[in-house]
């Protein structure tokens, strides 16, 4: 039996988690789960799975909490959080925190050795240099949870990254993938939060039709495969089944494919290196008989760019394209910006970034802190 922690147990990923643990309940054992608001669903995810501990982020929220009747013991804040992962001998960590907050659960993870299934990418975009030290120094694990990392990591099994060319990362294109900029600029958030493929939260949702989502985890490969960015590659593929490939130094391409379901990406990591069975539902060629390919469109959606040169600038500069945007997101979603202005503020400051050499985890949170300061 698997004893699992599952942080932002009632977010999208947390949700499907739970959904993967339900089919195989007699596989895992939950010792805490964590949310920030919403604790009717956390309590009810408390009387299915019986946690030891229930943490919640959110102050008044904890404090209502106290006057539910949980069946577990209540714990309030990040610091619970980090004595939790430090403490309790989980044999795996679930990140699926929104946002820059992943950070400090993603780092105290790879340097206690708690494996680590990562849906938060931002910590790695923020701080890939850090974390991917501590992975190295204390021979810890991390599985990808997002969908085109789990594809890369599948289609890598049994090869070495020196033989590897390049890694294609597929991106749906988002839901305003063939739209004119000038249609585009005008788009609300309630309509970028229809995606074609994928049911998810609201920040990564706004980040897909920005296509800052593909940024980040061009980022984010680069740090998990050890690979230089030059040799990531993006390919639109409207459909979302092939969920990325390898290109091998002899031309060959290893790819992953089935439905867009995050569930599979989430039970592949629960369960590596075994591949358990799983009740999801099968693919149907018929279904997808057509597969197409298109080159990102760089001008509609620059947040790709950005990324491309924030890395490849490296140290500071991926922080500010990471909490700029974060914060950008959040005017977006409450209708205070225009859509543009997410990836022209980003465009902005990275322009205006006076770099900070080698950060520390310290370095990113004050710089973090700085932005929210300025910007929110
Ligand atoms: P959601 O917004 O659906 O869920 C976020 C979770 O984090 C919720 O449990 C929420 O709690 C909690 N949370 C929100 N704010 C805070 C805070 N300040 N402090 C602590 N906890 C907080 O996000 P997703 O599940 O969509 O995404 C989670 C991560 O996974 C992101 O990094 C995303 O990029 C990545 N990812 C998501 C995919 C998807 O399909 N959704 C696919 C691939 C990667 P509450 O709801 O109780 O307020
Ligand atoms: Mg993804």
């Amino acid at each position: 039996m698997k004893k699992i922690g599952i942080l932002g147990s009632t977010g999208s990923i947390g949700t499907q988690t739970i959904d993967v643990i339900k089919k195989d309940k007699e596989s895992y054992k939950v010792i805490f789960i964590s949310g920030h608001r919403n604790i009717e669903l956390l309590n009810k995810q408390c009387l299915e799975f019986n946690p030891e501990y229930v943490v919640i982020t959110d102050y008044e929220s904890y404090n209502k909490a106290k006057t539910m009747n949980f069946d577990a013991t209540l714990l309030y804040g990040m610091d619970e959080i980090l004595n939790l992962i430090n403490k309790e001998r989980i044999d795996i960590l679930l990140n699926a925190l929104v946002g820059n907050i992943g950070l400090l659960p993603t780092y105290a993870a790879v340097k206690n050795n708690v494996t680590l299934a990562l849906a938060n990418k931002e910590s790695l975009v923020t701080a890939g240099h850090i974390v991917m030290k501590e992975v190295y120094n204390n021979n810890s694990v991390i599985l990808p949870v997002d969908s085109e990392h789990s594809a890369i990591f599948q289609s890598l099994q049994g090869d070495d990254i020196s033989s590897v060319e390049k890694l294609i990362l597929t991106a749906s294109g988002g839901p305003f993938r063939t739209l004119s900029k000038n249609e585009i600029s005008n788009k609300k958030a309630y309509e970028a939060l229809k995606h074609p493929n994928w049911d998810m939260g609201r920040k990564i949702s706004i980040d897909s039709a920005t296509l800052v989502n593909k940024g980040l985890e061009v980022i984010e490969a680069k740090w998990l495969f050890d690979i230089v960015p030059e040799n990531i590659e993006v390919v639109v593929h409207p459909q979302s089944v092939i969920h990325s490939l390898v290109q091998y130094k002899d031309s060959s391409i290893i790819a992953q494919m089935g439905r867009p379901d995050m569930r599979l990406p989430i039970h592949y990591a629960l369960n590596y290196p075994d591949r358990k069975p799983i009740n999801l539902e099968r693919f149907d060629f018929m279904k997808f008989n057509q597969l197409t390919f298109e080159e990102p469109r760089r001008d509609a959606f620059p947040g790709l760019d950005l990324a491309y040169h924030s890395i490849k600038k490296g140290d500071s500069f991926p922080t500010i394209y990471n909490t700029v945007n974060e914060v950008m997101v959040h005017h977006y979603l409450r209708e205070k910006i225009k859509f543009y202005d997410i990836t022209d503020t980003i465009e902005k400051e990275l322009m205006n970034h006076r770099r900070i050499i080698n950060p520390t985890i310290e370095d990113i949170i004050a710089l973090d802190e700085e932005i929210r300061k300025r910007l929110g």
